[in-house]
């Protein structure tokens, strides 16, 4: 073979070798990730249209996509908040609206009576009945003898200047011209005993589906072509994340193993014991530290199930060895938690714990840099200011992260350079309040280990959930009124209303003024993540010294407040927030001995799915549980926060629909181990455009 043919063979060619392809354009390309002929033809469709059959307008389902054709009846141009011209149309059965909000006096004159208009678009329950609004529309003259297509439209990612047209073809173009040349690197052993399309076929049938081919499954994302390719994507993404893995272990790490004399101390000052969970996953951390390679594991547990202490071993161990901690929350207020948890537990040791924020005076935090910088500070504990470029560790040994899905992949990035400063990587805990199902954590955390702390400690009372309308404000008040007339303390929590801090707090200083005009005999607190550090600091002290009884929040108090006398917590607008959100809000409450009670408020009507959705949380105080449900409900970005930790979203891959290719994904990677290497890494690249993506944290 010729190097010409062989470079042709791999796919692997430069777009400009297509026609209509120039630097320009390939630019563009670029910017969404396609750089070679063989990431076109792993760029798939992300859905289809159907206009395989017209939809009788009488049949069409509010959010349903659909191809409908109907006769003009009137069109005219209604003036109201926006401008919109609307289009009556009428298909024999029943009658529907085009609204286009952008429109010409050309083509306001193409739509009069008579003619007739296809339009593909999302049908939507409007004011005045079944509306599309900007729907892709084509006008006739005459009744149009047909209209449809005999195959679904796939619809694909696209990019400025780059539309869905010119995709399409590009797609095609290198299909036609490659696809013969996609070897299948599945291992033949899995290919035949799930009797597998071969990759060429599966990528045929889903960027060029037959007349043939079933619509419905397609559709669903449930052909069997579809299946192969969300394999192959499933395993490259574990592949991907398992040769971070081996590259991370790479690293040397400083070997952590006192005698645990410090740990013993603080166990015996604790007053109380550990449960099982917790020794064991405390175990679980003592056996990575002492390794020469740098562990990073994730600790899941569910609220309240007591993650700080098991992370205070783990620092203790690091501190006894002589190495310095980081650890590292996501927002002040929960870093100000584990600052009072630590000083209690730690100072007594003689540990020297510093303390580091961004909104830390100048001086102040000169201080604290230094000590760090000098070694004297053995636990740093604070925000993301603790991994800024000024400051230098002296001998980082292990790094705590709080709350990891709410980092950032740069902010992880930065701690992971930090430690690689001194030559060693630092050791890395993570931990997670949200637990992530398995099949979820073999995709997006292959490269970790995971420990649970399955069980909370003893005499917790499970916090008993009430769902209520909004218009049953005044009972709720009542309920909050005799709480705190018996001397315990309640949370008001005003969750999103934008995606706005501003709005929030703004709701949340309405909400407070409205509960201070009742509850004369009450002191109502504030807190909001826009207010400073200082009047945030002395709003929680009174509210935990139990000066006040009632406090007034945003969704800031979602993690790590602990005030054990606080048993009622109410919630607004819980419709709006994810079930993971909700029980991480409602963890806030039982942590004393009394019953607490936990109100989910809803602005009515709440549809089918939404009762439903808050019923899980009447029913299940199970962390898991609900994130499973979330995982169904909601997909998996809005479990881990995706977007904001960067996580490479999958192209065709389903993690819920497909659950039940991961026992076939772990199969697969069995096999794989015993063949060459270079094969595992074909695979990623096809499917994994820059471990990068990852958060390598
Ligand atoms: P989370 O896992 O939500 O971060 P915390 O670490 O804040 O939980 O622990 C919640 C509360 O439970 C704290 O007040 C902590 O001191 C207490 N706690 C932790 N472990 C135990 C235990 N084994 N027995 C009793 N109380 C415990
Ligand atoms: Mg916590």
């Amino acid at each position: 073979m010729t190097e010409k043919a062989q470079y042709i063979q791999s796919g692997d060619q430069p777009l400009t070798i297509l026609r209509g392809v120039g630097e320009k354009l390939a630019a563009q390309l670029a910017r969404i990730g396609i750089v070679s002929c063989q990431d076109l033809i792993f760029h798939l469709p992300f859905r289809y249209e159907d206009r395989t059959q017209v939809c009788p307008v009488y049949k069409l389902q509010h959010g349903q996509q659909a191809l409908i054709l109907g006769a003009v009846e009137t069109a005219h141009v209604q003036f109201g908040r926006r401008r919109s011209l609307l289009v009556r149309l009428n298909d024999g059965g029943a009658r529907i609206t085009m609204r286009l909000f952008y429109f010409n006096a050309q083509q306001q004159k193409a739509l009069e009576q008579g003619q007739w208009v296809q339009c593909y678009g999302e049908a939507r329950l409007g004011p005045n009945g079944m509306e599309m609004i900007h729907p892709e529309y084509r006008v006739h003259a005459i009744e149009p003898e047909s209209i449809t297509t005999d195959v679904l439209t796939p619809v694909y990612p696209t990019t400025d200047g780059v539309g869905q047209a010119r995709m399409r073809k590009l797609v095609n173009q290198a299909f036609e011209q490659f696809a013969h040349a996609t070897q299948d690197y599945l291992p033949p052993s899995i290919r035949q005993d799930l009797q597998l399309l071969s990759l060429d076929d599966a990528l045929h049938t889903v960027h060029a589906p037959k007349a043939e081919d079933d619509i419905n499954s397609l559709l669903n994302g449930t052909h069997p072509a579809q299946k192969r390719l969300a394999l192959e994507e499933l395993l490259a993404h574990h592949l991907a994340l398992r040769a971070n893995r081996e590259e991370r272990q790479q690293n040397p790490a400083p070997v952590i193993k006192p005698d645990g004399e410090l740990w013993q101390q603080l166990q015996r000052s604790l007053g109380f014991t550990l449960t099982d969970a917790q020794q064991r996953v405390v175990t679980e951390l003592e056996q990575d530290l002492a390794q020469a390679s740098p562990g990073l594991r994730l600790v899941q547990g569910d609220v309240g199930s007591g993650k700080t202490v098991v992370a205070a071993a783990a620092a203790l161990h690091a501190v006894e060895a002589g190495w310095q901690v980081a650890i590292m929350a996501p927002t002040e207020l929960l870093a100000e938690q584990h600052r009072r948890n630590f000083l209690a537990w730690c100072e007594p040791l003689g540990v020297n714990c510093v303390w580091l924020t961004g909104r830390l005076a100048a001086v102040k935090r000169r201080e604290a840099t230094t000590q760090i910088t000098s070694g004297e500070a053995q636990i740093a504990i604070g925000t993301h200011a603790l991994f800024q470029d000024e400051v230098e560790f002296h001998k980082l040994g292990l790094i705590v992260v709080d709350e990891q899905h709410r980092f950032g992949v740069g902010q992880r990035l930065a701690l992971k350079k930090k430690g690689e400063q001194q030559g060693l990587a630092p050791h890395q805990i993570i931990m997670s309040a949200t637990p992530i199902p398995r099949s979820l954590s073999m995709v997006y955390y292959a490269d970790m280990d995971v420990s649970n702390i399955d069980e909370l400690p003893p005499g917790r009372i499970p916090v008993q959930t009430v769902v209520l309308a909004n218009s049953r404000r005044d009972e709720v008040q009542q309920r909050v009124r005799l709480a705190c007339q018996e001397g315990r303390q309640a949370y008001w929590v005003c969750p999103l209303i934008e995606e706005s801090d501003a709005l929030q707090a703004q709701a949340a200083e309405e909400t407070a003024k409205l509960l201070t005009a009742q509850f004369t005999e009450l002191n109502v607190g504030l807190v909001h993540s826009r207010m400073k550090p200082k009047e945030k600091d002395t709003i929680m002290a009174r509210f935990r010294g139990g000066e006040i009884n009632l406090l007034v929040a945003t969704t800031v108090i979602e993690v790590g407040v602990d005030v054990p006398n606080a048993s009622l917590m109410i919630i607004e607008n819980a419709e709006r927030l994810g079930l993971a959100q909700l029980h991480q809000l409602r963890g806030r409450v039982g942590r004393g001995s009394s019953q607490s009670v936990c109100v989910l408020m809803y602005q009515a009507p709440l549809g089918q799915k939404g009762k439903k959705r808050l019923d899980i949380l009447r029913q299940t105080s199970d962390g898991f549980e609900i994130a499973r449900h979330d995982l169904e409900q909601r997909g998996p970005g809005e479990l881990m926060g995706t977007r904001q930790t960067g996580e490479q979203a999958l192209k065709i891959a389903n993690i819920v629909r497909d659950q039940a290719l991961l026992l076939t994904v772990e199969k697969a990677v069995h096999e794989l181990d015993q063949q060459d290497v270079r094969i595992k890494q074909k695979i990623i690249e096809r499917w994994v455009k820059s471990k990068d993506q990852y958060a390598q944290v």
